[in-house]
């Protein structure tokens, strides 16, 4: 598949029902969307892998054959945090765990829904998540670049020779400018087997952060930390 196949609006539905996966398709190709759609949980990953260009959005249902929808949700987020997620799910309980930072979706859709319903919802997660990296909002940011293969973070070109768990916990932080995460929340991405580390070691790793971005921009504090609740990444006022 060459890199024009994705166009710039396209969306992964991940749905092993075939009708709404039609039904939803089929809207979203009518909104000015380009969806794609692939209907077994261990599809995803290897998908998503070869692809030159990412989808901008993922539909993802919870219930799935192979890979469930909680797993590709926390994997997405975690090794393509630019992509948005939205989960379809029947199960309401599931709701707040979904939208927590623990898995990080960045909405939800309950079934039985609406196509319609699902077209206004990707707009609104699109227009959110390129309001985060927006021109203006992102003028700072285009001075601190991440490069996702090379794990290295430069600010005005200065490598900030950051560890794998720093760059991890910045990369995080810098997808959603202003949301605050909690030590937890942090915690959860640092570590990928999800070993017991204490709040302090976040901490730690903060200061170590902050430390080497200060090196290059003494003047400026773009990771700040929200008393008794965590950190936010936050370039300007
Ligand atoms: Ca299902």
């Amino acid at each position: 598949m060459s890199p024009t196949d994705l166009a710039t609006d396209s969306v992964l539905i991940v749905e092993d029902e075939p009708k709404i996966a039609r039904l939803v398709a089929d809207y979203l190709a009518g909104s000015d969307f380009a969806p794609h759609h692939l209907d077994h949980g261990d599809a995803v990953l290897p998908w998503l892998e070869e692809r030159e260009t990412l989808p901008e959005l993922v539909l993802l249902d919870l219930m799935l054959p192979g890979t469930d929808g909680l797993t590709l949700c926390r994997e997405i987020r975690q090794r393509w945090p630019q992509v948005a997620i939205i989960m379809l799910t029947a199960r309401v309980e599931e709701v707040d765990r979904l939208l927590g930072l623990e898995l990080g979706a960045d909405d939800y859709i309950c079934k039985p829904f609406s196509p319609r319903e699902v077209v206004a919802r990707a707009r609104a997660v699109l227009r959110r998540s390129r309001a985060a990296t927006a021109p203006d909002a992102a003028a700072s940011e285009a001075l601190l670049s991440l490069d996702d293969e090379g794990w290295r973070a430069l600010a005005d070109g200065h490598d900030l020779a950051l560890t794998a768990v720093e760059f991890q916990l910045l990369r995080v932080m810098m997808h959603s400018p202003g949301r605050i995460f909690s030590r937890e929340q942090l915690m959860d991405h640092m570590y990928r087997d999800h070993r017991i580390v204490s709040e302090r070691t976040v901490d730690s790793h903060i200061k170590k952060l902050r430390k080497k971005i200060a090196e290059v921009w003494p003047e400026r504090e773009i990771i700040r930390s929200v008393y008794g609740v965590g950190y936010k990444y936050q370039p300007e006022e």
